[in-house]
């Protein structure tokens, strides 16, 4: 079979960003090698991955897998055209993180008030207050990155169990009047259903309009992962965020991957005439350095294992 060259100037129907390395890592207690995190990145590249959410700004004692952030997104940013993303919980961590030369900065906030003291020790208010002053910092010092409010726990909360729609709908308006370019809806706890998925975004393109959604980023933790990737898809939705592997996995639910797998979404589209700008191939092949990072680490998937179908062809 001929593979797809690797290069970014082709024309593609969704952007899937890859986060394995910044979700993934802060979930497991492994520490990966930098040098590692290097070999990773080259290969994702290698694959056609366009955009890779390679770090969070957070203290190192928090966070000793993110240790070397400003390291990793200095090698990911040489890389050209790449897409360079990095978690920041707030204004220190987006200057550490624009110094870096990141250029997208992505902010946590929560729909539910519970979790937004858990995640970040603020308020859903005091969090919107954080990314208006994120914001003001970036257009002072740095116009062209982009920043991007997601809204976690989009469709239910370990803590705080249902959040109620009109809650989370209200935070991806508010983060776009705070500036943000655009927001996005996280199953963070891995308990949404596509009719849900459906519901919300139709309700969010409504609200604010599709230029200004970002990224589904949709949890495995039962299952549901990949449909509710196309309950987005089918509503308009472009952009997806997942995990290498599924890595991270879910304390909550042993044998389920964390982050929707990299590698089945690629495929599922692709499969459907849908382009990604994704060598599934080498993808896979891209699956090693990230298993030499992390030995014995769990990885999940159904592709790799099962290997492109007979006579595949990538979409057109
Ligand atoms: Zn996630």
């Amino acid at each position: 079979m001929k593979s797809q060259s690797s290069t970014f100037d082709k024309p593609i129907d969704v952007l899937i960003s890859e986060v394995g390395m910044r979700d993934g890592l802060q979930s497991i207690a492994s520490v990966m090698p930098t040098a590692s995190k290097f070999k990773w990145i080259d290969a994702l590249v290698e694959a056609g991955v366009r955009e890779i959410e390679v770090t969070s700004f957070v203290p190192a004692h928090l966070m000793p897998q993110l240790a070397d952030a400003a390291e990793v997104v200095k090698y990911a940013i040489a890389k050209p055209g790449l897409s360079v993303i990095s978690l920041v919980p707030n204004l220190k961590g987006a200057q550490a993180a624009i110094a870096a030369g990141t250029h997208k900065l992505t902010i946590p906030t929560s729909a539910s008030v519970a979790h937004s003291l858990a995640n970040v020790r603020k308020t859903r208010e005091q969090m919107l207050e954080e990314v208006r002053r994120i914001v003001e910092y970036k257009n002072a010092v740095a116009p062209h990155v982009e920043i991007e409010a997601g809204v976690s726990v989009a469709f239910g909360c370990t803590l705080q169990g249902v959040v109620p729609e009109d809650d989370v709908i209200w935070m991806v308006e508010q983060c776009i009047a705070a500036g943000a370019n655009v927001s996005g809806m996280a199953d963070t706890t891995g308990m949404a259903n596509p009719a849900q998925v459906k519901r919300l975004f139709t309700r969010a393109i409504a609200a604010v309009g599709i230029e200004r959604l970002g990224a589904a980023h949709m949890h495995n933790t039962r299952g549901l992962g990949i449909a509710n990737c196309l309950a987005a898809y089918d509503v308009g939705i472009r952009g997806f965020d997942t995990s290498m592997a599924g890595l991270g996995g879910c304390p909550h639910a042993p044998g389920a991957s964390g982050n929707v797998v990299t590698e089945d979404l690629a495929f599922m589209f692709e499969a459907m005439g849908v382009r990604t700008g994704i060598d599934l191939e080498k993808l896979i092949a891209a699956r090693q350095p990230m298993i030499d990072g992390l030995p014995g680490e769990a990885v999940y998937g159904m592709l790799a294992p099962a290997g492109l179908t007979k006579g595949f062809t990538y979409a057109k």
